[in-house]
């Protein structure tokens, strides 16, 4: 099979470098990619949106499959594009626009899930004609109260807010002032729940699903969890609180009712959902739903996944998804994430980078681009993810950090702590 790849991140050259192992897999394009897909396949110069672009590309080079690696071509409708061309005959892995609404829209997601009954956080929503009612609410709900606006704000439309004045004023700034545009024309205002953040990854073919793993990431810059919330600092799986009787309520109590709610509604959904869930004393809640694999997630996911991925994306096409085994390595996987510095702030790009080849981990390239036929230079805010594998999350982030410290490039930064609850 010829499978083009859409997106530029750690995420897409994680699926390259897995999808790549698959017998089945002939050649294997990434639009637009990155300094380190083009060692897995060949990068190609069209943009995640550009439908058109991928469609002359698909059918000039007999893609039989396009994987959507990021949200915005997916909510954008990339699925709803190609299935009314008739010139193309491949097949898109990745939900339909409206399946992308899970994501796409919070209101849309909260309502999804309280109609199926799904364990989430209490919560209104709320637009300007009954904005005094949204500040009511606020007046008579306990604090920290979380604000979310409704669209993609690039993970920043999400406020906690620990004092009256702050959600007061969040809530202002969202609705009338227009803060995140059309995307907090509506608000979401949700009860705050305390507890570990994990998320779990699943193939679903809309009727019925397999769970491909699971893992815990972190978010702020600072060791210690502290300072400013970034795209992701690292990821541990499989995390060791997970055990099977948790994995049984994830199951019974938000994957299925997931999965039987987009087929009662008829949604047209074959792709990856990553569900972000919050384990409550024991009980998973759904924070929110992803349309597609998460980054850095996808950089530990993919190695400790044994199964071929191609075999289980095709059964997800051809309704064979229930028989296919999932198999997994036993160790455990870790990924540490270097950023630029002064990340998530501002930061510089076109740093000169010098990465050795390494036997230990997998670098997973993220913003980085290759110049004048070799120069591999720094092109993002996340730059590297350094995987490795060890009989426990402290030996395989040793692994990273080993790897890391041979990695330069000015400014790079990284935590030394991932996983560090785990030791
Ligand atoms: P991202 O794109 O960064 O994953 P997002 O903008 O789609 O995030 P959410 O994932 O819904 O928004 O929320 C962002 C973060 O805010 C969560 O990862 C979680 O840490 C925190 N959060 C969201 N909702 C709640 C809640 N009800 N209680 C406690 N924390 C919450």
């Amino acid at each position: 099979m010829n499978i083009l790849i859409i997106g530029s991140g750690g995420r897409e050259h994680a699926l390259a470098w897995k999808i790549k192992q698959s017998s089945l897999c002939d050649q294997i394009f990434i639009a637009p990619g990155n300094a380190g897909t083009k060692e897995v396949g060949t990068n190609v110069q069209i943009g995640v949106n550009d439908f058109d672009g991928q469609k002359q590309f698909c059918i000039a080079n007999q893609i039989d499959l396009i994987i959507v690696g990021p949200e915005d071509p997916l909510v954008n409708g990339i699925y709803d594009f190609f299935a009314t061309q008739n010139e193309w005959k491949g097949k898109v892995f990745g939900p339909s626009k409206e399946g992308a609404q899970l994501e796409g829209s919070k209101a849309y997601s909260k309502i999804f899930m309280e109609k199926n009954n799904i364990p989430t956080a209490a919560y209104k929503e709320f637009n300007k004609d009954n904005y005094q009612e949204g500040v009511e609410y606020i007046r008579n709900h306990a604090l920290p109260i979380v604000l979310k606006a409704d669209g993609l704000a690039a993970g920043k439309g999400v406020v906690i807010a620990f004092t009256l004045n702050e959600a007061l004023d969040s809530f202002e700034e969202m609705i009338i002032h227009g803060q995140f545009g059309e995307a907090s024309s509506k608000v979401v205002i949700e009860q705050f729940l305390s507890g570990i953040e994990v998320s779990v990854f699943v193939v679903t073919d809309g009727k019925s699903y397999k769970i491909i793993g699971h893992a815990k990431d972190y978010k702020r810059i600072g060791e210690g969890d502290t300072g400013l919330n970034t795209g992701g600092m690292g990821c541990v799986t499989p995390v060791p609180f997970m055990d099977a009787a948790f994995m049984e309520k994830v199951e019974t109590k938000i994957i299925q009712p997931t999965v039987n709610g987009l087929n009662s509604a008829n949604i047209n959904y074959t792709g990856f959902i990553f569900f972000g869930l919050i384990n409550v004393d024991g009980e998973p809640f759904v924070i929110e739903y992803n349309c597609r694999m998460g980054d850095p997630e996808t950089e530990v996911v993919m190695p400790r996944l044994k199964s071929d991925l191609l075999e289980i994306l095709n059964a997800s096409f051809d309704g064979t998804l229930e028989n296919i085994p999932v198999n997994y390595n036993a160790d455990f996987f870790t990924t540490v994430v270097a950023v630029s510095g002064g990340y998530p702030g501002d930061y510089e790009k076109g740093k000169i980078m010098n990465i050795p080849a390494s036997e230990n981990s997998i670098i997973f390239h993220a913003g980085t681009k290759e110049e004048n036929d070799g120069d591999i230079l720094t092109n993002g805010g996340r730059v590297i993810a350094v995987t490795s594998e060890g009989k426990s999350i402290k030996e395989a982030v040793a692994t990273s950090l080993e790897t890391l410290s041979k990695i330069s490039f000015e400014g790079i930064t990284y935590r030394k702590d991932i996983g560090y609850e785990f030791e």
